[in-house]
């Protein structure tokens, strides 16, 4: 397993793969990398002959106030993880080594990012966009993968990659959770003894959603009322959204007669974590 830090050698090594005919998967991640993470590398090193996973911090996904600084870096744990679930590279480059000077190109998306994390973190998705399309135009995989926690970040990456004729297949991977229904984050490091239990909650309201849903309830106002009802019992926590949206346009619905997406987004003291349920899943 190497890390690499530039694009040349990322490019140099997957051009040898090439040139053997082999299979190259690709995983983006901003490291601090644990089991949710781990799944997406065991899910390309099943599905393709080589696996490169970036890990890089990526200053343009961030807004101005958010945690870009304190943002969790470990790379020689994350060189474990990746060595142990079957990955052959890490891409770990630098901000200027990704963004040189005078850097001024972007890819962005309009209808798809204009709800959820799009409207609370203007921005994010063109940082989001634009550095994943470099990192495909870099390691041109024949596969990349995304987890389902970041449920609008994987519908605008398939969109893109639509919209754009890029030819690399999206491959989606279930959310990872702690033993206690909270969905693995580098950002749970953030949370306090007693805010780690209050987070919880976000598994609670999403249990409370898919159990509605389960009984039959298809009045989105009525299952996002109960589900605000269960953050709202809960001190520490302050919900930023929670909505039911259309899978295909992230775009709210009132009533669930299609494929949709409920995803939250809940302050646990000063720390933001998102949850999610498709429908189609439940
Ligand atoms: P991040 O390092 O947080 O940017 O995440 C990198 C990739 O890992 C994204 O595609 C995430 O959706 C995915 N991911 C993060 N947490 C989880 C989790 N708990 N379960 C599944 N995938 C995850």
């Amino acid at each position: 397993m190497r890390i690499v830090n530039t694009v040349d050698e990322v490019r140099n090594q997957v051009r040898r793969w090439r040139e053997q005919g082999l299979t190259v998967g690709l995983v983006p991640t901003m490291g601090y990398l644990h089991e949710g993470h781990a799944s997406l590398i065991a899910a390309s090193h099943r599905e393709n002959d080589r696996t490169v996973v970036s890990d890089f911090v990526n200053p343009m996904q961030f807004g101005p106030s958010e945690d870009l600084e304190s943002y969790p870096r470990d790379i020689e744990h994350d060189a474990a993880v990746v060595e142990k679930n079957g990955g052959d590279m890490i891409f770990h480059p630098t901000p200027e080594e990704m963004y040189h000077k005078g850097f001024s190109s972007f890819v962005d998306m309009t209808v798809l990012t204009e709800e959820l994390c799009g409207l609370s973190r203007p921005g994010h998705f063109r940082g989001v966009c634009t550095v994943v399309s470099k990192l495909f135009n870099i390691v041109k995989p024949d596969r990349a993968y995304f987890g389902k926690k970041d449920a609008q970040q994987l519908a605008v990456i398939r969109h893109m990659v639509d919209d754009l004729n890029m030819d690399i297949e999206i491959k989606g991977c279930p959310i990872v959770r702690e033993a206690d229904g909270l969905a693995k984050s580098s950002r749970n490091t953030y949370l306090s003894t007693e805010e780690r239990k209050a987070a919880t909650v976000l598994w609670r309201a999403v249990n409370k959603g898919t159990e509605l849903i389960r009984g039959g309830e298809k009045d989105c106002g009525v299952i996002i009322r109960e589900m605000s009802a269960v953050i709202d019992a809960e001190p520490l926590a302050r919900a930023d959204y929670i909505k039911i949206v259309d899978c295909a346009t992230m775009q709210q619905i009132e009533t669930l007669d299609r494929d949709a997406l409920c995803a939250l987004a809940v302050y646990i003291g000063k720390t933001r974590l998102i949850d999610n349920f498709f429908t189609e899943d439940i």
